[in-house]
């Protein structure tokens, strides 16, 4: 089975908007076994919007469109899907309470318009929208089901997995199952991963393994086709069991848990609290350790010391040390690792300073590192020579502190 995904919207072909409804869909739906031949994006044009769909239809066995399903003059799709089908348009009745009770709660004037938002095309499936207000539909045309999902991608996602993902199961396979699971990595690199694995990737049949590398993390994804529920656990365990005995030193985590999730749990867990001394890093680690809930058991404080003022000011480090080391150094990373646990009275210091670019600094190539890591009974460090632009060597440097602390 194979799909093409038509996002329309003028604003993505602009550049206004990166169209992550398309990414998000292909990733789904390579989870469930469905290939994604083609990706295309179409501006609010009806008859530019006829043609591809016209086009992809010939192609694919689904052909997914998200955007256009709202109330303005530019939003066209199910508009254009009634043309090409020829089934009229009618409204969903739950839909358009839903759009009254708006109206009528917020005391706005609904206008005609606002109705459009209700459309389907007779004799198609809807998916009612738990997320917003334009309804979703899903229709057969000759060979092609045709999916219309709406443009906001919480709407989207909404819809994907409560309605979207069920049907196109439902279409693929009669009674068979897809059950995927992604299995995440840190610490190798995505041709080493696939250099330790070759041999499983070039027999995979079932469960197939998906290698994906995205901003130094890597993560592979298993997906297995089966009859019974119980069956496919067991084909993904198996694998699983296979990789980890081979790379399971780099594996953290499963599904979407970052490196920063797996921390805050872990320190949660243990009853440990940590403290940042935050340079190259700018508060990225306290932010991205903020961004888990439960962090505020877990992070005590982050100082973001940048200049060598704030760090002897705010640290209390001795100016003798930075004129003697550097800021890029082991020294400064250990003392910022110890006063921050100092500072903040936490169980654990953790520290970020280094070089971020383009230039080089004290004599240190962009990309040099230092992390330091203190509790009551030891202080450590570890360097870092790490490519790519700022931003990349900052992400990865607080990466690398995570990994750090799970280890
Ligand atoms: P609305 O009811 O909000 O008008 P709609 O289904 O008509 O929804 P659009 O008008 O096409 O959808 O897009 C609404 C908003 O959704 C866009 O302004 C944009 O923020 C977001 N959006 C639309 N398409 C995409 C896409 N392919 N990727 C990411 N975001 C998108
Ligand atoms: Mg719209």
């Amino acid at each position: 089975m194979n799909a093409e995904i038509i996002a329309v919207g003028s604003e993505l072909l602009l550049g206004q908007i990166a169209n992550t409804n398309g990414q998000y869909l292909s990733a789904e739906l390579a989870g469930i076994g469905i290939n994604v031949y083609r990706h295309t994006v179409v501006g609010d044009n009806k008859e530019r919007l006829k043609t591809a769909i016209k086009e992809a239809c010939e192609r694919a066995d689904f052909v997914l469109l998200t955007g256009g399903l709202g109330p303005t003059e530019d939003d066209l799709t199910k508009e254009t899907v009634s043309e090409i089908t020829g089934a009229a348009l009618t409204y969903h009745t739950p839909t358009l309470e839903k759009i009254k009770c708006y109206f009528e709660q917020s005391k706005k004037r609904m206008s005609p318009n606002n109705k459009k938002q209700a459309h389907y095309t007779e004799g198609s499936e809807v998916f009612y929208n738990r997320a917003g207000m334009a309804c979703g539909m899903a229709l057969k045309l000759d060979g092609t089901r045709i999916i219309l999902l709406p443009g906001p991608p919480r709407e989207l996602k909404t819809m994907y997995w409560n309605d979207v993902k069920p049907y196109l199961l439902k279409e693929v396979g009669g009674e068979s199952l897809v059950l995927s699971r992604v299995l995440r990595f840190f610490g190798i690199g995505e041709s080493s991963l696939e250099e330790e694995l070759i041999d499983l990737i070039q027999a995979q049949t079932n469960p197939t393994i998906a290698p994906l590398a995205s901003d130094g993390e890597v993560s592979i994804r298993l997906t297995a086709k089966v009859q019974e529920h119980k069956e496919g656990i067991k084909l993904l365990d198996n694998m699983e069991e296979k990789i980890k005995t081979r790379v399971g030193k780099y594996m953290y985590g499963r599904e979407d848990e970052t490196l920063p999730f797996h921390v805050v749990r872990l320190l949660k867990d243990q009853h440990v609290t940590i403290a940042a001394a935050e340079s190259i890093t700018g508060g990225w680690f306290s932010k991205a350790l903020v961004d888990i809930s439960g962090a505020s058991s877990v992070l005590t404080g982050s100082a973001t010391t940048y200049s060598l003022e704030a760090k002897e000011r705010v640290l209390g480090i001795e100016r003798s040390l930075l004129s003697t080391h550097g800021a890029v150094s082991k020294e400064c990373a250990e003392a910022m690792a110890e006063k921050a646990r100092l500072l903040y009275g936490s169980d654990l210091g953790i520290s970020f300073t280094g070089v971020a670019g383009p230039d080089a600094l004290e004599g240190h190539q962009p990309g040099t590192v230092w992390i330091g890591l203190a509790d009551s009974k030891r202080t450590a460090s570890h360097v870092l020579h790490l490519a790519g632009g700022r931003d990349q060597i900052r992400r990865l440097s607080v990466y690398y502190g995570c990994w750090h602390l799970l280890r």
